[in-house]
């Protein structure tokens, strides 16, 4: 293995959840739901597999899919993206990441990231010969924020991404306006490219409303946004995903993403297609199911001793495990399958010093409210 990957070793969640098989435990570590995405979506794929759409689709993607996607971006968003030039489909977020930061930085460059991060971004960074940079979120009320002066400071004359992930993994984090503004004036000041991911762009609660960053002054141009079908429909191991960007950053992504991959699958573009264009109230049914299980788990976590921060969206929840008498989340999260029967994250793994995170870990609760609560029910009694 090459040295720069060295570290890497196995990802955190085929780890917990190979823990979570061996030992029988309840996993709310690795974020995928128990139950299936909208029943048009699941039909659509079936009957384009029936129907002969099995071959190569085009190198951007099918052009169902880009015009779903374009036509998703100006409803949702009022943000106009031609679906011939500017969008391109990929296997997921996490092909578009990859590529995109291969596309985008020399060996030696720089990529902000706000820590903690999801586990794909420091690896990508690390193959593409770059540096990732770390600003950290940290609790303020309750709420994982950032302070803007220290972003500011992370800006170097290598600088040349800011990765910006919101609704945020995992800390729950729905950058606010005035966020997304602060972020939005570092990259139009020093010419950078913000990378957006936002896979979690549905799953937000309460009065949280997802804003992307390409509408903020200046940035339509030097955005590229990226999501993708698994967390919006639950199907996850789809892995179909998207990029929306002006047309420069997609021929310099696909020039990267069609080496990787050439293609992604092309059932399931079709199937997201019909999920963009039918299927988004099935969406709202969700999100809501998901801000009760949001409560369900958090006050679950608090009765069992932890300090929970509530996220404002995903399918997860950060909790600091400080107040159990331990000290750090990762040996926890190895003991808690013997202790409590239930598998969780240890989120120090998404910190580029994981000192910084030791006291976090992290449970899942897209999960169905009996197991939400049987493993409640066994953390009271477990630890
Ligand atoms: N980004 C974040 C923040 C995620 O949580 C995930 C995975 N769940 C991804 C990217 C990867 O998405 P995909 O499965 O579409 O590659
Ligand atoms: N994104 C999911 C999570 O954060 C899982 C992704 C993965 O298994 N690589 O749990």
């Amino acid at each position: 293995l090459v040295e720069r990957m060295r570290g890497f070793g196995t990802t955190i969640f085929a780890e917990m959840s190979a823990l979570a098989v061996a030992t029988g435990a309840i996993n709310l570590g690795q974020g995928f739901p128990d139950e299936d995405g909208p029943a048009g979506v699941l039909e659509r794929a079936v009957e384009a597999v029936r129907g002969g759409g099995n071959q190569y689709p085009p190198g951007i993607g099918v052009p169902e899919l880009r015009q779903a996607v374009a036509e998703q971006r100006l409803a949702r968003y009022g943000q106009a993206y031609d679906p011939d030039t500017e969008v391109l489909v990929t296997v997921g977020a996490t092909e578009a990441i990859a590529s995109a930061v291969l596309a985008l930085t020399e060996p030696g460059d720089e990529v902000i990231a706000f820590e903690p991060f999801y586990d794909s971004y420091a690896a990508t960074v690390a193959l593409a010969g770059a540096r990732i940079v770390p600003v950290t979120l940290r609790p303020e009320a309750g709420r994982f924020t950032f302070d803007p002066a220290e972003l500011r400071a992370a800006v170097t004359p290598r600088t040349r991404i800011v990765l910006v992930n919101s609704p945020h993994n995992p800390c729950g984090t729905v950058f606010t306006g005035e966020e997304l503004r602060a972020v939005a004036e570092v990259c139009v000041e020093h010419g950078l490219t913000a990378v957006t991911d936002e896979v979690y762009e549905y799953l937000t609660f309460d009065d949280a409303v997802h804003l992307p960053l390409a509408a903020f002054p200046g940035m339509r141009e030097r955005t590229v946004a990226i999501s993708s079908a698994g967390k919006t429909f639950s199907v996850t191991g789809w892995k179909t995903g998207w990029i929306c960007a002006p047309e420069p950053y997609i021929r310099a992504v696909r020039t990267v993403k069609q080496f990787l991959t050439y293609v992604g699958a092309a059932p399931w573009q079709l199937a997201a297609a019909h999920g963009l264009r039918h299927e988004l109230a099935w969406v709202e049914g969700l999100r809501g199911a998901l801000q009760a299980k949001r409560d369900r788990l958090s006050a679950g976590l608090e009765s069992a001793g932890f300090t929970v921060h509530r996220p404002q969206g995903t399918y997860f929840v950060q909790a600091d495990v400080s107040p159990l008498g331990h000290r750090d989340g990762a040996e926890l999260a190895r003991a808690l399958p013997a202790l409590a029967g239930v598998v969780c994250i240890p989120t120090q793994v998404f910190y580029a010093d994981p000192a910084r995170g030791r006291r976090y870990v992290r449970f899942a609760f897209c999960k169905r409210d009996e197991v939400i609560d049987e493993a409640v029910e066994r953390l009271r009694g477990g630890l």
